[in-house]
């Protein structure tokens, strides 16, 4: 019996071999009649067939507008069909995909497409908040006076146009709209051709990762990278062409463009986009209205569904699976979640965008104790390990810091080959900066960040584990945990809590409650009553930004 912290998922599911846009025809091709993609608020739907039509037809625009193979395209809009289509494009000419941030302002547009070198942006027009139009005029004064396609900006060289989703651009845009003008100048042969020239390493996606120090790195993901990983995603949950999966998480980041929308590619299962950007009753309305049968989302996404006024109105029957990842899920969370959205078979995943993502993931089959405790076991054709400071492979049962080798490990990160060797050691394995335990069944638990550790009088504490403890008191809705400075302890606990509605609960109440059930050391000192955290677009809730303004609030408070 190996009582090392080491794994290695299934051997006997061949990864696949081919390049994204192989695959992709050879879906449409198979698939032709069956619906693929469903965007509820843009009222479109489309077959395989019609889907390849819109494909085949941005993808030889891009051939018209002189992308190479290799160069970068970059696409900053929320969900909607032109990103997927834009996304299946790019793969097919072997243009490598920029993901940018739909909640990005001017000044990391920038950043982003000057460190990728994009040639080409497709933007949307406007939303919520972010005019994307206003943004990108002040970013580039000379487009108003240059002609699509020959852009020459001091700030950005290598930009040579911008296309927008909208109707109508303001001058020197060129209209999505118009990409099939551009596609009839190219004949059909020529996307074939250049399609034969595509290998499957080569990258084809850059995706900056939500980095909480520093300047984003751009994790650069092949074609094996993420097509393999939406396959293996998919065949945990045992898609097939029946299902249907709705993706209310976002599209620039892996869950949705590589779990949710290669998922579904390779195993012909349908893409339903219920909004631009999450909105729980538009994510319950898909569901019922689809009769869909997975469902994806972030912790956070779920506790909104959960506690929707509206939840019971929908018939959410359809429902067997769905995967919840990209944070701590909570046990209580995951039990709702069975018990009420349906989600028998719900799944949890473990991943990272430098893992393309996912590396660990339960089963449908395993133990439900399992299932919502853990992040399961290592994903087929990758490895595991969990390594002290010093690189050390542990035994089972101790913590320490969690890493992942196989296919899905990223090529690096764009252009930036100290913070790549940095992330990824010599045995080619990813560090994820994530303490974890592994049992001896191989089943990992995430314990947290190395760096959200407490430390309070010499005790270690891991937020997770009081996040976990005050998840159980009924007026709890949501909770976070961090560590503030403290002159005696070195730091304190300061928990943030999000009530349910219609509850009333106090600190008082909550401390009391701790107190009856924790060790002394782990019961919070401060309690702070919040309609919600400082989140990233993901889904991650920003520890370091709740740590800043409890910091200022404290000090300010101090006599
Ligand atoms: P990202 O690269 O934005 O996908 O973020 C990756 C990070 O999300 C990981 O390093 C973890 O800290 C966190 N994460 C993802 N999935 C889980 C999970 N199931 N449980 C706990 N943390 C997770």
């Amino acid at each position: 019996m190996n009582h090392l912290s080491y794994t290695r998922g299934p051997q006997d599911k061949p990864l696949l071999a081919m390049t994204i846009g192989q695959a992709f025809d050879a879906t449409a091709a198979r698939f032709a009649e069956r619906e693929a993609l469903v965007v509820r608020h843009q009222g479109l739907r489309y077959s395989w067939a019609e889907l390849a039509e819109q494909v085949e037809c941005c993808a030889r625009a891009l051939l018209a507008l002189g992308v190479q193979q290799g160069e970068r395209v970059g696409i900053w809009a929320p969900n909607c069909a032109e990103w997927c289509i834009t996304q299946f494009a790019t793969a097919k000419v072997g243009a490598v995909l920029v993901n940018i941030n739909p909640a990005y302002r001017g000044s990391e547009l920038d950043y982003a497409l000057k460190q990728s070198g994009c040639a080409w942006l497709i933007c949307a027009d406007a939303f919520k908040t972010s005019d994307y139009h206003a943004m990108l005029v002040a970013l580039l004064p000379e487009l108003a006076s240059s002609q699509p396609g020959t852009l020459r900006s001091a700030r950005l060289p290598r930009l040579r146009g911008v296309i927008s989703l909208a109707r109508q651009a303001p001058a020197g845009f060129l209209c999505w709209h118009e990409l099939a003008g551009l596609a009839a100048e190219v004949a059909p042969q020529r996307l074939t051709e250049r399609q034969a020239l595509l290998q499957f390493d080569e990258p084809i996606n850059i995706q900056y990762t939500s980095g909480t120090t520093g300047s984003p790195k751009g994790a650069t993901l092949s074609h094996y990278n993420i097509l393999n990983n939406g396959y293996m995603v998919g065949e945990s949950l045992g898609l097939n062409e029946r299902d249907r999966l709705v993706i209310p998480v976002p599209l620039y980041h892996c869950f949705g463009m590589v779990m949710g929308n290669l998922g579904c590619l390779t195993h012909g299962s349908t893409m339903i986009y219920p909004a631009p950007s999450f909105e729980p009753e538009a994510t319950l309305l898909a569901v019922a209205e689809e009769r869909a049968t997975v469902l994806y989302g972030v912790p956070t996404m779920f506790i909104a569904a959960l506690d929707h006024p509206r939840r019971a109105e929908f018939d959410l029957s359809s429902l067997r699976s769905g995967i919840m990842a990209g944070a701590t899920c909570p046990i209580e969370v995951m039990r709702r979640v069975i018990d009420e959205l349906h989600m028998g078979e719900v799944q949890i995943a473990y991943g990272m965008t430098e893992t393309s993502p996912v590396s660990l993931q339960t089963a449908a089959d395993d133990e439900l104790e399992l299932r919502v405790t853990s992040v399961g076991r290592t994903q087929p054709q990758l490895e595991s390990k969990i390594v002290d400071a010093e690189g050390r492979i542990l035994p089972r049962g101790e913590t320490g810091e969690l890493c992942t080798r196989g296919y899905s490990v990223m090529l690096g990160y764009w252009d930036n080959p100290q913070a790549t060797a940095e992330a990824i050691d010599p045995g080619r394995w990813m560090h994820s900066g994530d303490l974890a335990v592994m049992d001896e069944q191989g089943y990992v638990r995430i314990v947290g960040r190395s760096k959200d550790m407490i430390i309070r009088g010499g005790e270690n504490i891991y937020p997770r584990e009081v996040e976990e403890f005050l998840f159980t008191h009924p007026a709890v809705a949501d909770v976070q945990v961090i560590g503030v400075a403290d002159e005696k302890y070195g730091e304190e606990i300061a928990a943030w809590v999000q009530l349910h509605p219609g509850h009333a609960c106090d600190a008082e109440a909550l401390r009391a409650y701790c107190k009856a059930n924790i060790a002394h050391f782990k019961v919070p000192r401060y309690f702070k009553f919040v309609d919600a955290f400082p989140m990233t677009v993901t889904g991650k809730v920003q520890k370091f930004r709740m740590r800043e303004q409890m910091q200022a609030e404290l000090g300010q408070a101090a006599p």
